[in-house]
């Protein structure tokens, strides 16, 4: 569609579409939550269901006000970007699902689909902890791996809008089964489920020494990795070890990812990392000592700012840099002081300002 010209629109709804929870809100140009629809469980009964809950919350959202200009979703899946189609999305059980479509004659109004992860880099690049920055690197280690790359003020998306499944790069070659079709992968180390299956194993062969897992879970099949997490916060031997070794794969596979994309900051985020935040200062040790002296120079390992709205607040963004017009991250680089900068940010800084890295602009 046209682009308006001039202000960005105001009244845009952000929605997150997760494996088992839906939230949405309108939010503002700034980033700010103006009206929130709650957040709400779903049964996960297929696409039908989901939209009819999901229409609850969007219209708890808006309550009274009139309808939105534009609405951005995040889901968690693979979406074809145009059309706003969800192509393949095995925690929901959707395959070619028109969420966009759907949407949009429901509200009529434009309606933009991302992955739920790329929505949430979206949003703590723009207004969380990744902000100023032109070079980002979003992980979420949660029951899964996912993650998102800003490269020099663009937002990658791949040959086919699927870019970011870093959990399944490969850690340990012929390592751990993982739940897509390879074995080894950072998720099968460090995913909530493959924390929960190690520690399974290890109390499973040594109940005396997991007899803390198991009276925290009641049976070994309970132990999960927030039940890792809180032992390890009292500290039991074995949970500690679980956890170290568990800081251990993730800062390996991290050390790649900043080798391989040179950020200037690393956030981290996710339901394992909220749950355990003292890996991400593991994390950014293994970095130091591991990578390429000018990546491990640049760049800082840091945790993500937004918490459980960043989905549907990078959504919002992510449907009004569509509606509007917007040179972003130039002026943002220049708005911060260099003081509070790291090497990499300050590196940026002064590409922006002798011209030689390109101002990011609105997506096209
Ligand atoms: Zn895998």
């Amino acid at each position: 569609m046209a682009r308006t010209s001039g202000l960005r629109p105001s009244r845009i709804l952000g929605v997150d579409v997760g494996a088992t929870k839906l939230s949405a809100a309108v939010v503002d140009a700034d980033g700010r939550v103006l009206s929130h629809g709650g957040r709400t469980l779903h049964r996960n009964e297929g696409p039908d269901g989901v939209i009819r809950d999901l229409l609850q919350v969007i219209r708890k959202a808006l309550g009274d006000g009139p309808p939105p200009e534009g609405i951005g979703v995040g889901v968690a899946g693979q979406v074809e970007a145009v059309t706003g189609t969800v192509r393949h999305a095995p925690n929901l059980r959707w395959t070619n699902f028109p969420l966009g479509t759907r949407l949009s004659s429901e509200f009529g109004c434009p309606v933009f689909v991302a992955n739920d992860v790329r929505a949430a880099t979206v949003g703590e690049w723009r207004h969380g902890a990744g902000k100023g920055t032109t070079n980002l690197l979003c992980l979420f280690v949660g029951t899964g791996v996912g993650g998102s790359a800003v490269v020099d003020g663009r937002l990658l998306e791949g040959a086919a809008n699927a870019l970011g499944e870093v959990g399944h790069t490969v850690l340990v070659s012929g390592g751990r089964a993982c739940h897509c079709p390879a074995q080894g992968c950072l998720e099968a180390y460090v995913g909530g489920w493959a924390i929960a299956e190690r520690a399974r194993e290890r109390v499973r062969i040594d109940p005396t020494g997991g007899a803390e897992l198991l009276r925290r879970a009641g049976s070994v099949g309970a132990i999960e990795a927030r039940t890792v997490a809180e032992a390890a916060h009292g500290r039991d031997p074995l949970a500690l070890e679980i956890m170290r070794e568990t800081a251990g794969y993730l800062g390996s596979g991290v050390a790649g990812l900043v080798n391989a994309f040179n950020p200037a900051r690393l956030l981290l985020g996710g339901g394992v990392i909220e749950g355990s935040p003292e890996l991400v200062d593991a994390v950014a040790e293994r970095v130091r000592t591991d990578c390429q002296p000018p990546a491990a120079a640049a760049v800082r390992v840091m945790r993500v700012s937004l918490g459980h709205d960043a989905i549907l607040i990078g959504a919002a963004e992510l449907a009004r840099d569509q509606l509007g017009t917007r040179p972003f991250a130039a002026r943002e680089v220049r708005r911060e002081p260099d003081k509070l900068r790291g090497a990499g940010d300050r590196a940026e800084l002064q590409a922006v300002k002798r011209g030689r890295l390109r101002r990011p602009g609105p997506a096209n």
